[in-house]
């Protein structure tokens, strides 16, 4: 009998194998097949120390036994107290309020809302947002609107609201971003959203420092609210804590999700300045903020993301990642010399090359053909286009690594012989 489950981003008709995962341990995964898989995308971008970290487990078990669930509206509980105390006390000092959520596209959503509610309880007539080119956000209507559009969202497009939108900022071109943004700025928007240094969904595309630090400038002039969407970037991914650390800057506005938990749990936070904060503060029942879902700040997720502060405190985490980053560079650099290889990139615990092929879009035939070329090699590898990237936990070893690269430069190989594009 098949399964009635319908799965996120998967198109049914095709008829692709869906494994069945048993259980996972630190980079691995197992089938009910018997396989043992290499996790080289930390399970779409999650899973930083590993599956199963045993601290984290515990705090899961322990945590279920005591409280499972609570209403978050004037109500509060000891695991949400310390993962907000935990998170001021590593996040940029001048973010000193904590919202919470439970995915990465609502804490968009929130962040949206904030900096509207922030104007509208200030009676300032700033009402819409500036989004960078190549963008991902989510996949909530908010999201999608502050996101790229293309075949993912043109059924929705009715839907989604106008933005202004700035270009990318390809290496040579920065300059170019930084006035669309100061000609964008002038036009009075609320808050301009980016994710810092690495644009994941879009393509792992990659920008500088400076070009951050001289966006987020731009805005504070402006009095443009400033929302850094770390959910992909946070938590180590692109060799510290938060790419905005790279910058030396810090958002008016944070949001967090994916790696919050170690990845083990849904959560998310988003992180509001105190003016923010206080332009909804008063006892007027009608300015508060309005949204709340259901299972915001659960207990047994936030006792994992308590786990997970643990573990940045007390375990060599930023040695695991530069361990990582260096590890993988180098063999980022072998795969770099090959014909058909384009720009190949990295950052901190990220690594991504284009292949270069004629028709590349979103729905090529070159990404089936890769995906199915990987599942056959036992890897959890999912192509962006004609991107290949790997993130992988940071726990993970030489020889994991070496299964993944050796594959990674098959897939070049293959693709140089038969680019396979009808
Ligand atoms: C994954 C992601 C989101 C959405 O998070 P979900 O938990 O999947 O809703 C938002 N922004 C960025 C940058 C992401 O990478």
């Amino acid at each position: 009998m098949s399964s009635p489950i319908w799965h996120p981003f998967t198109q049914h008709g095709l008829g692709e194998p869906i494994p069945l995962v048993t259980h996972g341990k630190g980079a691995a995964l197992h089938t009910d097949d018997r396989r043992r898989i290499v996790d080289a995308i930390s399970s779409w971008w999650v899973t930083t120390h590993g599956h199963g970290h045993p601290r984290i487990m515990a705090a899961i078990a322990e945590q279920a036994q005591r409280l499972d669930q609570i209403i978050f509206a004037g109500w509060t509980h000891q695991p949400a107290e310390d993962v907000a105390l935990g998170l001021l006390a590593i996040m940029p000092p001048s973010l000193t309020r904590v919202f919470f959520s439970d995915s990465g596209s609502t804490s968009v959503e929130v962040a949206l809302k904030m900096a509207l509610g922030h104007f509208a309880n200030r009676g300032e007539p700033r009402t819409h947002i500036v989004v960078m080119q190549h963008s991902y956000h989510g996949d909530t209507v908010g999201g999608m609107s502050v996101g790229a559009r293309g075949v993912f969202s043109a059924a929705y497009a009715p839907l989604l609201f106008d933005v202004a939108v700035i270009p990318f900022p390809t290496a040579g071109h920065e300059q170019e971003t930084l006035e669309a943004l100061e000609a964008a700025c002038r036009t009075q928007p609320a808050a301009f959203i980016v994710e810092p240094l690495v644009l994941g969904a879009g393509g792992m595309l990659m920008y500088g420092a400076d070009t951050l630090r001289a966006m987020h400038a731009i805005c504070a002039r402006h009095g443009v609210l400033f929302i850094a969407d770390e959910v992909m970037t946070g938590w180590g991914r692109t060799g510290t804590l938060l790419a905005c650390e790279q910058a030396e800057i810090a958002p008016d506005i944070l949001c967090l999700s994916k790696g919050l938990t170690g990845g083990s749990l849904p959560l998310a936070v988003t992180m509001a300045s105190e003016d923010i904060y206080q332009s909804h503060w008063s006892t007027d029942r009608a300015r508060m903020f309005f949204h709340s879902s259901s299972y915001t700040a659960n207990p047994i997720a936030c006792a994992a993301a308590v786990a997970n502060l643990a573990i940045w405190r007390d375990e060599p985490v930023g040695e695991r990642v530069s361990s990582l980053a260096a590890r993988q560079a180098a063999r980022l650099d072998r795969l770099a010399a090959l014909p058909g290889v384009a720009d190949a990139r990295s950052l901190g615990t990220i690594a991504a090359l284009d292949l270069e092929v004629p028709d590349a879009g979103y729905l090529s035939a070159l990404a089936p053909r890769l995906l199915a070329q990987f599942r056959d090699a036992d890897l959890l590898l999912r192509p962006l286009g004609n991107t290949l990237y790997v993130m992988p936990p940071y726990c993970i070893d030489d020889a994991d690594l070496d299964r993944i690269y050796d594959a990674l430069g098959e897939a070049v190989l293959q693709t140089q012989k038969s680019p396979g594009i009808q």
